[in-house]
């Protein structure tokens, strides 16, 4: 009889590894509280304008491609490389625009930053190196079980460990190299990829700029929510079934193994649980009665967000597809978020605008604004009040810097907060990635991605091991496909 699986979550975690282990052969449910599949890449459509609601920044397609060809029927995944990786604005008047790959990114470092070329040539190499040895221990392998680490290329990644800059922050590493403030600036925005702070974060995670900064990043066709709807077909095809509207309530443990579910009011049964739920809602709302890992669930939580969706009656032809307008002061801004647990007046802005590639998705003549501004978790401050602030702040900042006036064009409006983006996916706080990364050894704080309380129960998201977004949620499934061959030998092909 076909072992059955229940995925909690159908974010890209939870769809990676529905089609993994239903490759393997087993029978996949998965059961999501939404009405809609993807989690927090999806799409909505507001007066003609459509929105990509989460994610905007695409990196390591090949991960998708992996999972698209497991599947029975002849998919297929399109999407292009992006010319510019980025275009950065300053409250000087500054305007950089970053062309894809080392190249272009050193241009812009030497000629327009001022930086001297050996430097800049060095720390290209530096962050590429790193996270070419990292990437085989922390990303693709689990922490937790000495057999994966053993062939997992640990001894190179030892030996380079003077180059990794784990005795300094973001920040400090950065400095290492260049000596200008914008430069800093540009390189430390890379520790907000994992919802971290630069000036606390270890040098090590400047590894994440490496794929955009020497490679670039992509566009699917018809825009981020294409990931996730490549993923479910990908998963149909497979014979995993989908249950949306229904939230479990609790996950069933028994004498050391996972029973099932409790869902709309029916025990569900499985042989395996996949829980791509936030681990914090896991522990405390599904499985009370198991004991805490109360270390792990006490780390500081990472950053949540303010996002408006604005659709915009006007092209603004020195706008590209991610756009960032930076503060003045960001270590300032650091502060407000992680330590005053508020918003600075002067954020840094990020704007993407997906109709600059797919003009469909917002009227002739218009623009689909998402902008996004770093924000702290939710700890029972004044929500309302601050994003009316915010939005003043933002209107006001982004008014100077276009020289025009951005409230006026403003044709649609749709707003999340830390609150909403808790209600919808029960992250805690609305945290975009569970616990930050504030601390050198955060990666071993990361929940792995089982447990050895309840054989049987797994966990994929970016709330676990091995991290935040999509590539590091698209490991983790691989990792839990990992683990199971291992852990149910008869199952595997
Ligand atoms: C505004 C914003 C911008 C972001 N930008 C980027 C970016 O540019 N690039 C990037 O890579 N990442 C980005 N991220 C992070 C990104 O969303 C994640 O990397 C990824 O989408 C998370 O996938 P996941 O599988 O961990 O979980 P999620 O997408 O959170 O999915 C978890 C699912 O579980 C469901 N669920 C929760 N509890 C239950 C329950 N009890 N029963 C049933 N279902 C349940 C939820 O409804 C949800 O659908 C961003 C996130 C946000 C919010």
């Amino acid at each position: 009889m076909k072992q059955t699986v229940i995925v909690i979550g159908s974010g890209v975690g939870g769809l990676a590894t529905a089609i993994r282990l239903a490759k393997m052969g087993m029978k996949v449910t998965v059961y999501e509280k939404n009405c809609f599949v993807g989690g927090k890449v999806h799409s909505r459509t507001f007066s003609g304008y459509r929105f990509d609601m989460g994610p905007s920044v695409f990196t390591e397609p090949h991960l998708i491609d992996e999972l698209v060809q497991l599947s029975d029927s002849e998919l297929s995944f399109s999407y292009q490389g992006l010319p510019e990786s980025g275009r950065y604005f300053y409250e000087d008047g500054t305007r950089l625009i970053i062309p894809s790959g080392t190249e272009g990114t050193l241009k812009v470092l030497v000629e327009d930053l001022k930086e001297d070329d050996y430097n800049a040539r060095k720390y290209l190499l530096r962050i590429e190196k790193n996270y070419h040895s990292l990437y085989p221990v922390f990303i693709e392998t689990s922490l937790h079980r000495w057999s994966h680490l053993l062939k997992s290329n640990i001894g190179k990644a030892i030996r380079n460990i003077p180059s990794y800059g784990l005795l300094t922050t973001m920040n400090g590493f950065s400095k290492r190299f260049f000596k200008h403030a914008k430069t800093v600036q540009l390189l430390n925005r890379f520790a907000t990829y994992n919802g971290s702070d630069p000036y606390q974060t270890p040098g090590l995670l400047s590894i994440i700029g490496h794929l955009e900064l020497n490679i670039g990043s992509f566009f699917p066709e018809g825009g981020m929510v294409s990931i996730t709807k490549i993923l479910e077909e990908t998963a149909r095809s497979l014979g995993v079934e989908f249950v949306v509207d229904s939230e479990v309530q609790s996950i069933e443990t028994d004498n050391g193994r996972v029973k099932g579910v409790w869902v709309n009011g029916v025990f569900e049964p499985a042989d395996i649980v996949v829980s791509n739920a936030d681990v914090h809602h896991t522990y405390e709302r599904l499985l009370p009665h198991l004991e805490r890992p109360k270390k792990i669930l006490g780390q500081e939580m990472s950053s949540s967000a303010v996002v408006f969706y604005w659709g915009i009656e006007r092209i603004f032809p020195e706008l590209g597809v991610h756009n960032v307008f930076f503060s003045k002061d960001y270590q300032t801004e650091f502060q407000a978020i992680f330590k005053d647990k508020t918003l600075s007046d002067d954020p840094t802005v990020y704007i993407h605008i997906s109709s600059k590639v797919e003009p469909l998705d917002a009227p002739q003549g218009c623009e689909n604004w998402f902008v996004m501004v770093n924000a702290p978790v939710d700890n029972g401050q004044d929500w309302p009040m601050l994003v009316e602030k915010l939005r003043k702040n933002v209107l006001r900042k982004l008014s100077n810097i276009l020289k025009v006036s951005v409230e006026g064009l403003i044709q649609t409006e749709f707003i999340n907060d830390p609150i909403k983006l808790q209600q919808t996916y029960n992250g805690k706080g609305g945290s975009i990635y569970g616990n930050s990364s504030n601390s050198s050894a955060a990666a071993f704080y990361r929940h792995p991605n089982f447990t050895s309380k309840a054989k049987g129960l797994y966990f994929a998201g970016v709330t676990v091991h091995p991290g935040g977004g999509i590539p590091l949620a698209l490991n983790g499934a691989k990792i839990v496909e990992r683990l199971v061959k291992e852990d149910f030998p008869r199952e595997a092909p």
